[in-house]
């Protein structure tokens, strides 16, 4: 069921979207070469904890993982796509780093995700992210009253063939707000016109992930979370919660 959410519940998802920008920030500002992405994940725990909000990722376990998520980031190296435990793997200069948080703040969740170059970048890491930022971005700009799912979902597509990048099919957004995950799915591809009618009051996380080997497949760690390209090539991902309005999207995910 897809719940419509009132003005008064859009600007509390707004307060607990700029918690999860600051936690963002954190942990980017954190990261280093020689840093250990656990303390990515204890400087975004600490702005959580600070501003009173819950983590939807700790001990968060769907039905494909075999252990609660044991982390209040997601923090994805090099061609790790997504959903990677911020470990103790000390992070190298080049490294791609994505990172996903979230935060539930009185009762509103926002999500969202960053990725972001350590040390000295690959011109190629660069090229990869600004893809994955443009999809994010065309995908937010066909989010408008009136259109539906499917037109959000192909215009993220349509820039990630352009940019020759492929993407993990069974993952991609969806709908947000007293629970992380809830209706509607928001596929990283699709056909225009289709789908959910987006109207004033729906709020979504839409989510490229963007594999720059240009295959759609990907495979799974043994620790049951963590998604590899098959290829062993590169991946971003970057996501923003968003609402549709009857003035446009807002993105909820801001500082
Ligand atoms: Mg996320
Ligand atoms: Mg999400």
């Amino acid at each position: 069921m897809v719940e419509i959410k009132t003005d008064t519940a859009l600007e509390a998802m707004r307060e607990a979207g700029r918690v999860v920008a600051h936690a963002l920030a954190a942990a980017r500002a954190a990261a280093a070469v020689g840093v250990r992405l656990s303390a990515l994940d204890e400087a975004a725990r600490a702005v959580l904890t600070e501003a009173g909000a819950r983590s939807p990722f700790l001990g968060y376990q769907p039905s494909f993982a075999p252990v609660p998520f044991p982390a209040v980031i997601c923090a994805s190296v090099n061609d790790a796509v997504s959903h990677g435990i911020p470990d103790g793997y000390r992070l190298r200069d080049g490294d791609l780093v994505s990172v996903d948080c979230g935060a539930e703040l009185d009762g509103w969740t926002g999500d969202a995700a960053i990725s972001f170059t350590v040390g000295t970048p690959r011109p190629a890491d660069l090229e990869l992210i600004a893809a994955t930022q443009r999809a994010l971005d065309a995908g937010i700009a066909a989010a408008t009253t009136g259109r539906r799912i499917g037109d959000i979902s192909h215009a993220i597509g349509t820039v990630a063939r352009k940019a020759g990048c492929g993407m993990p099919a069974d993952f991609g957004g969806h709908g947000i707000g007293r629970r992380m995950h809830e209706d509607p799915h928001v596929p990283n591809r699709g056909r225009p016109g289709r789908g959910f009618p987006l109207r004033h009051g729906l709020t979504l996380a839409i989510e490229p992930m963007l594999m720059a080997g240009g295959h759609d497949d990907y495979r799974t760690d043994p620790d049951g979370w963590t998604l590899r390209t098959t290829d062993g090539s590169r991946a971003a991902h970057i996501e923003h919660t968003i609402a549709v309005t009857r003035d446009g999207p807002r993105v909820l995910t801001l500082p």
